[in-house]
């Protein structure tokens, strides 16, 4: 399909925000009904969707004409803003890197100060990229280990204003205990790991909003009678593939529904990291983003995880049960979040979230469903009406596709370009920021 998109009034400088801009002969997909609009005209004003015959087109500041799909922007629910320490540029490109591939909101897993700054900065569009949603630093088994210290800890990131609390492992049930109690009292989220001394038992008793990685059920899996079950799990359940039964699923899956505890899989990750063919993952296109240094750290340290799996069958049939938990979650009612990981080992920021999308269809879902887990899921689990949507009056975060993402999932791929709160990247300005970026990964 040839799309010509004509900015019409190019008056204004790039990087300005467009105060009104219309979308013509455009459809829209409708991610809950599974459907796609006829060619229809979308307006927006001052970072909101508004009805597009409010918009006198000889006065919007730019009118994009497409015959593409508009879908809402997606969210990767698990990425990791690199540190501050890591250099404004290396922070500003992986930022651009989740825009350009469709990214609108991002919710940071490892946050520090700093990221409640940058919060602010992509707020007010002083740095191009996604809305961030962050987390403070961790909670884990060094950086927390007593109750009072549990306590302490909320009270001060709650505090200092962050989103959320990252849950990582070593947590102790008391300490585990606390953490909840405290945010719960306080109103703030605590997601992440599950850590093996508090179990999923104790987590879908609590009112933890995500459970990460798909962590803790692989023990859960393991028949009280199996000589695995009880033993150390290892990374996201590894160590216990032998002893995992499929038969446990549809009780887990119904049990985390009535839970209302929600799912960010990362499957995409395990699945690089367990079945993956290490060279062909290394040689995408989408590696010429990855600074080379990083790169190299990759390769080395996927070697170490592969030793994690004793043999292809066993990484295989661990891959296919974290599929089938995943399809049966989602059929129980719980919700899946769409996440990566990004930029962690071999996921690529903004690129590794189509991936996960394409798994999730592979999984059993339909392609609307996988792309709800990434825009109305997301929209649902926060709590938030006007985002995940495209009338007038939801926030103006859109992805323009230039294929249908309802008929093949991969089609999320095609960008035309991505607005962040009205303001339009078009192809052409992604396209320049990815040169650079590309640039700069070759020089490091
Ligand atoms: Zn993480």
């Amino acid at each position: 399909m040839r799309t010509v998109i004509a900015a019409l009034m190019l008056t204004l400088a790039l990087g300005a925000q467009a105060e009104s801009l219309i979308f013509e002969n455009v459809r829209l997909v409708d991610v809950e009904k599974a459907s796609v609009s006829e060619p229809t005209r979308v307006g927006v004003r001052d970072g909101f969707v508004v009805d597009a015959d409010s918009i006198d087109p000889a006065e919007a500041d730019e009118i994009v004409e497409t015959a593409g799909y508009l879908i809402p922007g997606l969210a990767e629910m698990h990425a990791h803003v690199p540190p501050m320490r890591a250099g404004e540029q290396r922070v500003n490109d992986t930022l651009m890197l989740w825009l350009a591939h469709g990214m609108t909101t991002i919710r940071g897993m490892l946050g520090e100060p700093g990221h409640l700054t940058l919060r602010q900065q992509l707020a007010d569009g002083e740095i191009p990229g996604p809305r961030l949603i962050t987390s403070g630093p961790s909670f884990n088994g060094s950086s927390v280990s007593s109750p009072e210290g549990a306590r302490r800890m909320t009270l001060a990131q709650h505090e200092a204003g962050y989103d959320l609390l990252k849950l990582h492992p070593g947590l102790w049930p008391e300490v585990f205990d606390v953490i909840a109690q405290t945010a719960d009292r306080l109103g703030i989220d605590y997601s992440g790991h599950v850590s093996v001394a508090v179990g999923v038992d104790r987590v879908l008793e609590s009112d933890q909003g995500t459970i990460d990685h798909l962590d803790g059920y692989a023990q859960k899996m393991v028949p009280e009678d199996h000589e695995l079950h009880g033993t150390d799990p290892g990374l996201f359940g590894v160590n216990l593939i032998e002893g995992m039964n499929a038969e446990r699923i549809p009780e887990l899956a119904r049990r985390t529904a009535e839970a209302g505890v929600a799912n960010v899989p990362t499957q995409s990750l395990v699945e690089n990291w367990a079945t993956g063919d290490v060279e062909a993952l290394m040689q995408r296109d989408a590696m010429r983003w990855i600074p080379a240094d990083m790169a190299a750290r990759w390769r080395e340290r996927v070697k170490q995880l592969r030793q994690s799996y004793d043999s292809e069958e066993g990484a295989q049939r661990y891959v296919e049960l974290r599929r089938r938990l995943i399809r049966e979650l989602h059929e129980a009612g719980a919700l899946i979040l769409a996440g990566a990981d990004s930029p962690q080992i071999l996921s690529i920021p903004g690129d590794a979230i189509h991936h996960e999308l394409a798994i999730y269809v592979e999984a059993g879902l339909s392609p609307a469903e996988a792309l709800a887990t990434a825009t109305t899921n997301v929209a649902d689990y926060l709590g938030e009406t006007n985002r995940g949507c495209l009338e007038p009056g939801c926030v103006a975060d859109v992805v323009l596709l230039e294929n249908n993402p309802l008929e093949d999932i991969g089609n999320t791929r095609s960008i035309q370009g991505v607005m962040r709160a009205g303001e339009w990247f078009d192809r052409e300005r992604l396209d320049a920021a990815l040169e650079a970026i590309a640039e700069r990964a070759g020089e490091t």
